[in-house]
């Protein structure tokens, strides 16, 4: 067996591992080896739906060193007005060229597409190559990067939780894209994001809302994408945080919190009637938002247990189906729903989110934590994980995360100076602002209430039972 030594072997080359991996080779001289048992860096946006876009803008996504797209306003379409999107495919195209203009020619970086990592066999890490079988020893020095902690799921690779018979028109969202044939109608499977997409993709494409039936399990807070603005927009944005943070200070309970988001526009469902039960940080724009809310069919039975060409079996009762209809499967469930577990161990990081989503702007921070302070105490100190976020009260905590992140560690100079200067996060290059009396009343305020806000976001969540 070949034997290899390095400093960091990151396992796994999606959005987290690439976002570290640079933000590291920035700032210290580590040696890395990466290993992913895909072909390319991108991780799962390679399997997602051809329509799918970032949630989020492209200018705050990717790694640090290099943007992705060109900061550029969408003109026209849903995000009038708004920073633009990536697609998926302009992400893989983009975490390519990462790897081959940026990370491989800095003479630091060791790739090995198509490997899987098969674990730590006495302080000895075995990787095995899918083409070959060769399989290789890594020596670690410093640390093993796992990035897999939370590994994507979706619809195009997962099996989904229920049973369906030969006859039922079944597939995975992305093969809508494929449809020959106009169907008698589509039935939405799932809740979540992808959902949201589906049903939306369709709208844009003129299916009219009463040819789709969206079964959902339990409906969702979803946030408006105007509260997630960098550069030219920032100022909106820090305006919305100060008046999140104000209400979270003041908050009495979880569903007084949500009242107040609702009315200040800060929180949106798409039916005023039902309280929604999740909440996992879908970012919408009022325009998707509308056209979801026309879609009157929604059923509400519980989850899926069977489908078949005349009937769908749900958790409360059965509804009818016909042969003609396409059941789309959006029901794979995002990041995995796992405990937060501590960044920095002894010969290991498991990469998470520190501020509720915003894969790559947390694992970049995590990064430079790790090449520039010495003591695991403070590391973690400073990188404290976000659980994944599944209910209404994750907000808190992500919301909490984002106080602990962005606020009390700017008190610390040098990672001001990173938050301050990397486009990864929403908030940064605030410097050019100095005279701007939006942003800095805004940033008074969070300043005045960022204790007393996290100290309610405990209480709230102590009081919500976890
Ligand atoms: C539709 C969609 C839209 C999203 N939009 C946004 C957004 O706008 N902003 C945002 O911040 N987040 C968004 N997310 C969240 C998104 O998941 C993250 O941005 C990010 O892409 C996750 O990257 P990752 O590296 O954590 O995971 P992955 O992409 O799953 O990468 C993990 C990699 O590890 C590899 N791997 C796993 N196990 C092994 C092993 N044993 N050996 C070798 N390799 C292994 C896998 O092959 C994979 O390539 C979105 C997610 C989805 C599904």
């Amino acid at each position: 067996m070949n034997t290899i030594d390095t400093d960091y072997l990151v396992v796994g080359a999606g959005a987290a591992g690439m976002a570290f991996t640079d933000a590291l080779l920035s700032h210290c001289d580590a040696d890395v080896v990466m290993v992913d048992r895909r072909h390319a860096p991108g991780g799962h946006w390679h399997d997602a739906y051809p329509f799918v876009r970032l949630h989020q803008p492209s200018a705050t996504y990717g790694v640090d060193s290099r943007p992705l797209g060109n900061d550029a306003i969408d003109t026209h379409g849903s995000d009038a007005g708004l920073y633009e999107r990536a697609s998926g495919a302009e992400i893989c195209g983009y975490f390519r060229k990462v790897l081959d203009e940026v990370l491989l020619p800095s003479g630091r970086v060791r790739y090995h597409g198509l490997c899987d990592y098969l674990g730590d066999f006495s302080g000895e890490h075995v990787f095995r190559s899918r083409l070959t079988g060769e399989r290789t020893c890594v020596r670690v020095r410093r640390r093993v990067v796992d990035t897999t902690y939370l590994e994507v799921s979706v619809p195009a690779t997962h099996t989904p939780g229920f049973a369906f018979d030969a006859d039922v028109r079944f597939m995975p969202v992305g093969d809508l894209a494929t449809l020959e044939e106009a169907p008698s109608g589509y039935t939405i499977l799932g809740g979540g994001k992808t959902a949201m997409d589906a049903c939306y993709w369709l709208l844009q494409n003129g299916v009219q809302p009463d040819r789709i039936r969206w079964i959902r399990p339990r409906d969702s807070w979803v946030l408006p994408r105007t509260c997630f603005q960098p550069l030219g927009l920032v100022g909106g944005t820090l305006e919305v945080f100060a008046q999140a943070v104000e209400i979270l200070a003041e908050a009495a309970s979880i569903d007084s919190l949500y009242q107040q988001l609702e009315a200040a526009g800060l929180v949106r469902r798409f039916d005023r009637s039902v309280t929604p039960t999740m909440f996992r940080g879908a970012i919408l724009s009022a325009a998707e938002c509308e056209a979801l809310e026309s879609i009157e069919q929604v059923v509400r039975l519980g989850r899926i247990r069977r489908l078949s060409s005349k009937r769908i079996e749900l958790e409360h009762g059965d509804i009818p189906n016909d042969p003609r209809q396409v059941c789309v499967d959006c029901s794979a469930s995002g990041f995995l729903a796992r405990p937060a577990r501590t960044i920095y161990e002894p010969g290991r990081i498991t990469l998470q989110g520190l501020v509720g989503g915003f894969t790559c702007f947390s694992s970049a921070t995590i990064a430079v934590v790790e090449a520039t302070r010495a003591d695991d105490v403070e590391k973690n100190r400073l990188c404290v994980a976000t659980p994944t976020l599944n209910e209404p009260s994750d907000w808190v905590r992500a919301y909490r995360g984002m106080l602990h992140t962005n606020v009390a560690n700017a008190a610390d100079p040098a990672m001001a100076d990173w938050l301050e200067s990397t486009r990864l996060n929403i908030t940064s290059g605030l410097a050019r602002y100095a005279d701007d009396t939006q942003v800095q009343r805004a940033l008074g305020r969070v300043a005045e209430l960022a204790e007393s806000a996290a100290r309610n976001a405990d209480r709230l969540l102590a009081q919500a039972g976890n």
